[in-house]
């Protein structure tokens, strides 16, 4: 057991049994319990309160005492804020090498078409990983891992997509795997064979959405490799149509479709996901009144990745209006080589404030409670809740939570706890 006190404040405490995801007014509602204690046992969070219930001067602080002496560790948290770790819902933390020489193209000036004649983009990412051990992979992705849960990340969605033949997305989705076996991090697992067309079916797009509906799901399904089917849809990748025929096997399989639309165009990539009920619509950039109106009256989640939006210099996508039409709002990092090397949830919340005006509170709330709504694990997760799993971690002593995004390159994260164990 053990025992935290003297918190200066509990950030995101809340009742049991909500399963829905945030969405307007509630979003802000960040519930905070100033002057707090917390009990985590096994893995659980079993309890908490205020320091005052546990006793006075007068009583000798009986109650306080009772629970120092049956904690096998006692964490004295005075002038600290205990937050539940962010579950980051978009990532492809599963990738081989870097690619900083595209970053060093474009400062130079060159455009995405001269970028990719010369070797880059996805299909970059592509080769490198098909030349590199399933072993090496899981080397260089373990790495990442004990990055983001550094940065407080608790729980992580991380995607196919860099493999686009079978052997390579199962060899992929298998490092995924591994990263849930060896890591604390609760670990969800999208197939994203749809991410860009192979250069084997460079003139035969349709050729390779077949092979992905009838020799990759079929495989990846029946081995439980993954939770989720997603595709890029958007222009240049693949069309409307291709999306819809791959969902529709996805889901004869059991995997729940989620999407990256919208990101370059109004690819029609929202209006498709809610039509399959996606858990998530991912990106957002190109959306309006429409798009929200629909995601409003649905259950499919609006996930934003403004790292990627920063890192690829575009306009930020509307998220005050999203939020004001009752879209439920979610963040995540979108953790990638090529459009977003960072995994810090924490800046992508400093982002949301600042280039989308979401309030800390909205933001905090996007990137934990909503987050573990987009994979699923909202009954474990993203709240500091009695019974939930014990995903914490204690900041460094801070004058306010606000303090979190808006002090953004500050290490504040200071202690960590993952499945009711201190990650050292
Ligand atoms: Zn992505």
């Amino acid at each position: 057991m053990i025992f935290i006190k003297n918190i200066k404040a509990l950030v995101g405490v809340r009742e049991g049994g909500e399963t829905s995801p945030l969405r307007g007014a509630d979003l802000g509602n960040l519930n905070v319990l100033e002057n707090a204690w917390i009990v985590l046992t096994g893995d659980r969070i079993a309890d908490y309160g205020e320091m005052d219930e546990l006793g006075n001067e007068e009583d000798g602080w009986d109650q306080l005492l009772a629970l120092e002496n049956q904690a096998d560790r006692v964490i004295d948290a005075t002038g600290r804020f205990v937050f539940p770790s962010w579950c980051d819902s978009h990532t492809h933390l599963v990738y081989a090498g870097s690619r900083e020489r595209e970053f060093m193209d474009k400062i130079r000036g060159l455009s995405y078409q001269e970028i990719a004649r010369r070797g880059g983009g996805i299909l970059n990412s592509v080769e490198l990983l098909h030349n590199t051990s399933e072993d090496e992979l899981v080397r260089q992705a373990k790495e990442r891992a004990d990055e983001i849960i550094r940065f407080g990340t608790g729980a992580v969605e991380i995607k196919s997509g860099y493999g686009l033949t079978l052997e390579d997305e199962v060899k992929m989705l298998r490092v995924a795997r591994r990263i849930a076996e060896e890591t604390p991090l609760t670990v969800k697992t999208t197939f994203l064979g749809a991410h860009a067309v192979p250069v084997r079916y460079r003139e035969d797009r349709d050729g390779y959405v077949n092979e992905i509906i009838n020799e990759m799901i079929p495989v990846i399904a029946s081995e439980g490799l993954a939770e989720y089917v997603d595709a890029f849809c958007e222009q240049g990748f693949f069309t409307v149509e291709d999306t819809d025929r791959i969902f529709n096997a996805g889901l004869k399989y059991g995997l729940v479709p989620k999407v990256h639309a919208n990101q370059m165009s109004f690819s029609g990539g929202v209006q498709l996901g809610v039509k399959y009920g996606a858990r998530s619509v991912d990106h957002l950039e190109f959306t309006g009144p429409e798009e929200y109106a629909l995601l409003a009256a649905s259950d499919t989640i609006a996930t934003l990745l403004p790292g990627a939006t920063f890192f690829l210099e575009m306009d930020f996508p509307n998220a005050k209006a999203m939020i004001d039409a009752g879209v439920a709002v979610a963040l995540a990092t979108n953790y990638n080589p090529g459009s977003c090397p960072c995994g810090d949830m924490r800046f992508m919340a400093s982002l949301a404030c600042l280039k989308m005006k979401l309030t800390p509170e909205q933001a905090i709330q996007a990137a934990t409670f909503n987050g573990a709504c987009a994979m699923d694990v909202i009954e474990d997760l993203g709240s500091i809740t009695a019974g939930k799993r014990a995903n914490l971690f204690i900041t460094k002593p801070m004058p306010s939570y606000e303090f979190l995004p808006y002090a953004f390159t500050t290490p504040l994260v200071d202690t960590i706890i993952l499945n009711g164990q201190l990650y050292e």
